[in-house]
Parts: C-alpha cells; sequence; structure tokens
C-alpha cells in the first residue's frame, strides 16, 4: 500500500512559518523590518498580551497599491530582488518573500496600506494565509499591519512560550536594538495601551544611545574608528568595569542589519582578555559596514546570522580594534591591589566578607590530616598541599568563594543579618538601562522582601532608602543590575530565596581571591584551613569543584609500584 503523500498546501506553509516565526517577537522583526525597507521614517509599534493577542506596526512608508496588497502574503513573494544575482548583494533587510506568507499562515491578518499617488488606501483581511476580505480605506500614506491571535491553532506552540513578561522584553530589546541602529527614525512601542517608548527621530545618535542604555554605560563607552581595507568598523566598546552576563547587551549590526555572531563575540571577549572574569562579557555596539558582496545573510530563515566570504579578516580587524580602542585608555581599576597582597587575611580586610572571615572559625574535625606549614601555589591558579596520604590540589577561587558563600549565607538566611537594613541617610538616585528598568518594576516586590527598599522615581531613575546591611559596603548598584541581567535570561527561578542566594552567590565570588592573583603564603594556608571547615566545600557555588584529593596509593600505580 502506498504510504507516501505530498503534505497539503496549508501543511507546508505552516510549517515554513514555524521556522521563521517561533515566537511574537519574530513577527515584530519581519513587520519592522519591512517598514524600514518601505523607507519609513516613523515606525508605531502597538502591542497587546504580550503580542499574543495582538501586534499591529505602522508605518509611514512607501506603501503598496492595490496589486502588490494582493500579492505581498502570498508565499515567496517579494519586491526585493528579482535575479539570482541579486542574492549576492542584498541591500534590503528582508529578501526572502516568506514573512508575510508565514505571519499570516498562523494568525490572522490586515493589512492596510496606501501610496502617495492614491487618494485612499486599501485594507485586505487575511485568514489561514488567504484573502477573506478586501475593502478601500481612507488612511495616510504608508502601511499598517495588524497581527491577531498569533498560535491560536497552534497550542502547542503556544504552550512553548515564555512567560508573557519574557516575551515582551525580547519585543522591548528588538524595538530597542533597531532604535539604536536607526536614529533617523522615529520608533514608539506600546503595550496594552501604555507607551514603553517614544523615541522622536535624531540627528544626534549618541543621545538616543545613551536614552536606551543608561547613563551609566554610555559614560563607560570607549569609541571606536577603524577602516581597513573594505571593512569600517564604528561603535563603542565598554570599559572593562562594566560587563554583562550574556551577550544581550552586544549589539552588533552590519550592514544595519542586527545580527548575532558567536565568532565576533567570542573574538571581542578575546580581546578583553584577562581584564574580565571568565562568565563576563563585554558591552558593545559595534557597526560594521562591508560591501554585500562579502557577506551572505542567507543563512538563516530569520536573517539572524551571516557569513562572511573573509571570516579571519574580518574577525581579526575586529580583534585590532577592540585591542586598540582598549590600549588608547587607561583602564586601571580602583582598587589598591598592592595593600590586597600585603595584608595579612584572605581577601581584603576592609570588606565586610573578608572581616567576617577574619572572625569566623567554625568547629570541625579533619578527617584527612593536611600539612598547612608547607602550602605551595601553583601558576596564580592553584594550591598544593601534603596530605596524610597524598596530596591535595585546591582551585584557589572556587575555594574562596564556597568559603565565603558559606558564610556569608549563614549571616544572612539563618541569623536573619537581612533584617539589619542599612538607611541611607537620603535616598540615593540611581539610574538603569530601559529593559533593566523594565526587569526592576516588574520585581520589585522580590526586592523589597529582601530588604533593599526601591522605588521608580521617572521612568527609568529610581531612588533607594535602604538595602541589607551586607551589602552596604558593595558596589550595590553594579551587583542590582547583575541580578537584572539574570532575571532578564530567565535563568533563574525569581521566588525570594533563591533570589538572595544568587545574591550572596555574586558578593562570595567578587569578594573572593581570583584565579591569577598571587598569595602570600599566609594568605594560601589560610584557604585551605578555612575549606575544611566549610560546609558543601568540594564545589564552589556554581558546582565546580573546589579541590581534588590524590592518594598515594594511585600514585603508586602510576609507578607500577
Ligand atoms: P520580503 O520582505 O522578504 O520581501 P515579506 O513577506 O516580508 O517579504 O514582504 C513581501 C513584500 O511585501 C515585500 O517585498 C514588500 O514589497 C511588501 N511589503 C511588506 N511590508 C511592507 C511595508 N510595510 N511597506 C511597503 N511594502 C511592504
Ligand atoms: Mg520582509
Amino acid at each position: 500500500m502506498q504510504k507516501i503523500f505530498p503534505l497539503s498546501e496549508q501543511i507546508v506553509s505552516q510549517i515554513a512559518a514555524g521556522e521563521v516565526i517561533e515566537r511574537p517577537v519574530y513577527a515584530v522583526k519581519e513587520l519592522i523590518e519591512n517598514a524600514i525597507d518601505a523607507g519609513a521614517d516613523s515606525i508605531m509599534v502597538y502591542i497587546e498580551e504580550s503580542g499574543l493577542k495582538k501586534i499591529t506596526v505602522v508605518d509611514n512608508g512607501e506603501g503598496m497599491n492595490e496589486e502588490d496588497l494582493q500579492e505581498c502574503f502570498k508565499p515567496h513573494t517579494t519586491s526585493k530582488i528579482t535575479d539570482i544575482d541579486e542574492l549576492t548583494h542584498i541591500k534590503t533587510l528582508g529578501f526572502r518573500g516568506e514573512a508575510l506568507a508565514s505571519i499570516a499562515a498562523v494568525s490572522m491578518v490586515t493589512i492596510n496600506s496606501r501610496v502617495e499617488v492614491k487618494p485612499s488606501g486599501t485594507s485586505v483581511i487575511l485568514k489561514n494565509g488567504k484573502l477573506e476580505k478586501i475593502v478601500s480605506v481612507g488612511m495616510p500614506v504608508g502601511t499598517s499591519v495588524t497581527v491577531e491571535h498569533l498560535f491560536l491553532s497552534h497550542p502547542v506552540r503556544k504552550k512553548f512560550l515564555r512567560s508573557g513578561r519574557s516575551e515582551l522584553r525580547f519585543i522591548l530589546n528588538l524595538v530597542l536594538s533597531y532604535a539604536l541602529s536607526y536614529p533617523v527614525i522615529h520608533f514608539t512601542l506600546s503595550h496594552n495601551k501604555k507607551i514603553l517608548l517614544d523615541l522622536p527621530k535624531t540627528t544626534e545618535p549618541a543621545t538616543r544611545i545613551e536614552k536606551l542604555l543608561g547613563k551609566d554605560i554610555f559614560a563607560s563607552f570607549l569609541p571606536v574608528a577603524l577602516t581597513d581595507s573594505y571593512i569600517s568598523l564604528s561603535g563603542f566598546f565598554a570599559k572593562p568595569s562594566v560587563t554583562t552576563s550574556s551577550v544581550n547587551k552586544q549589539f552588533l549590526f552590519i550592514n544595519n542589519r542586527l545580527v548575532t555572531d558567536k565568532g565576533i563575540s567570542q573574538t571581542i571577549k578575546a580581546a578583553y582578555g584577562s581584564l574580565l572574569p571568565k562568565t563576563a562579557y563585554p558591552v558593545c555596539l559595534l557597526y560594521i559596514s562591508l560591501p554585500y558582496e562579502v557577506v551572505d545573510v542567507n543563512v538563516h530563515p530569520r536573517k539572524e546570522f551571516v557569513h562572511f566570504v573573509d571570516q579571519n579578516f574580518i574577525l581579526e580587524t575586529i580583534r585590532k580594534a577592540a585591542a586598540q580602542t582598549l590600549a588608547q585608555y587607561d583602564l586601571t581599576p580602583d582598587i589598591n591591589l598592592e595593600s590586597f597582597f600585603l595584608s595579612d587575611a584572605v581577601g581584603t580586610t576592609q570588606t565586610y566578607a573578608g572581616r567576617l572571615l577574619k572572625e569566623k572559625s567554625l568547629p570541625w574535625k579533619l578527617s584527612v590530616q593536611i600539612d598547612y606549614q608547607h602550602v605551595l601555589q601553583l601558576h596564580n591558579l592553584y594550591l598544593f598541599a601534603l596530605s596524610t596520604n597524598g596530596f591535595v590540589l585546591i582551585d584557589q577561587h572556587a575555594a574562596h568563594e564556597r568559603i565565603l558563600f558559606e558564610q556569608l549565607q549563614n549571616e544572612f538566611l539563618e541569623e536573619k543579618k537581612k533584617y539589619d537594613l542599612f538607611h541611607f541617610p537620603k535616598p540615593k538616585i540611581f539610574e538603569l538601562s530601559f529593559s533593566e528598568a523594565e526587569v526592576l518594576v516588574t520585581n520589585l516586590t522580590i526586592f523589597k522582601d529582601l530588604g533593599w527598599e526601591i522605588e521608580q522615581f521617572k521612568d527609568n531613575s529610581f531612588v533607594i532608602r535602604s538595602l541589607p546591611v551586607l551589602f552596604q559596603d558593595r558596589d550595590y548598584i553594579k551587583l542590582l543590575r547583575e541580578m537584572l541581567d539574570d532575571f532578564q535570561n530567565d535563568t533563574l527561578p525569581k521566588t525570594v530565596d533563591d533570589t538572595s542566594k544568587r545574591m550572596i552567590a555574586y558578593l562570595a565570588c567578587r569578594a573572593a581571591v581570583k584565579a591569577g592573583d598571587r598569595l602570600t603564603k599566609k594568605q594560601a594556608k589560610e584557604i585551605i584551613e578555612q575549606l575544611e571547615k566549610t560546609a558543601n566545600n568540594t564545589t564552589c557555588p556554581h558546582g565546580r569543584p573546589t579541590k581534588v584529593m590524590i592518594n598515594l596509593e594511585n600514585i603508586n600505580r602510576l609507578f607500577k609500584r
């Protein structure tokens, strides 16, 4: 019996749509790109229920006439390329002719459009990708596309979407990214009728960047401008003191197309080298211009990734640009390393964590005796000590991190030190970026439960009135930002307990000696001693091992004794 049959047209289009429109934010992306390609200088994005209920994008671009309007939503129809040769030098953001068809396959779509030479516009309503109704409408020149009930017929897809909040955050970040790349376009974004962004067009990109990314990041930006052979690069690299735990604050534009490129991200991180901790990424905003022929944008259905004809040359140029930019500026951090090394206790004793470490000693019985008198530091990374039946190797950073984590946690959770609050004599005002502010506003109660009394002051300015004493002599704004960064990536459940644990892990990590720090004999000895007395001492708070024991038996076996 025959078992192979072609899929129906509707199933084919829905499968294809799934690749392009995986979530609401991608529909928004395609609509914004169409508006940009249409030459609009005003793009208004209206979202309802994080895009699942309704997405409307209104532009004042060139519009479509009635004939084009009846074509635009069919699969593989485009005005942007006509023959195969054009695929090698695509200047527009769209070219695949898939977006409108894909969106229409998974939602109900209304498109209104008017061209300048016509006194009125035309409106089409599409259901299951097919024309349902066409009427003429009075409207200004341009196009508005409304997408309703995305994924209504795809309950499975809908289930996989993250919470509405994070879907909205993706959309906010997307609009923000385009706004960074196109300062000459007026962008607005509203959600459930509340205006989130309103960015009038400007010829001064710097003002827009400062507004979107926040004063702090902007102040840390080192400008870059470099041209080498056919590549030209401009934008900003942030000083290493400003970092992010994911790449979501690296804005890369290639020929004004927003892209994510692992190779470029890694190259930039490598250029910062040891200026950054292993897990941190630099913040940057980079506009790269290349001849259209040397970059292939046709490698991904959503056009997010690109291929370069000469990848090595491009990465090397970016590396050079980053390295030169960083070298031009004095990046010395504000800590006095010398006093750190000369001090006797582990860690900087001036800090709260250092003081705790000095004062605390827990009763503990050692099962394996370690010879603390003869501790060696290997390559400024590991500590080596003899034990009764072999030797032990300790990762100095991981070990110290665990020690501090346990101690701070005891203080904070068990001894209820979290109720010891530090009240600022005068409330402090601080400013965040748009997306950080958005995350903070939605999580204010969690912070409040933890003693961080913060209120929104105006847009992305906040006032802080109190915080737990533990965080008082820290760079608490930086800590807050890192927490928000994490919230944004949705990697942690947002309960009060998890959040406070996470904060403590940050503190421990920041206060701990780093890989590469040279330690005095006394410091090295204290880390080993303290580690033995600490609970959960085999791994650091992130789960990496702190120590490896190698016993004599195994060594003997190696030597076939
Ligand atoms: P692509 O952008 O890859 O060409 P789309 O499916 O996104 O494919 O759009 C199909 C066509 O519809 C575009 O080539 C363009 O001619 C037209 N179009 C879509 N959106 C707009 C708009 N906002 N303004 C003017 N024309 C548009
Ligand atoms: Mg398009």
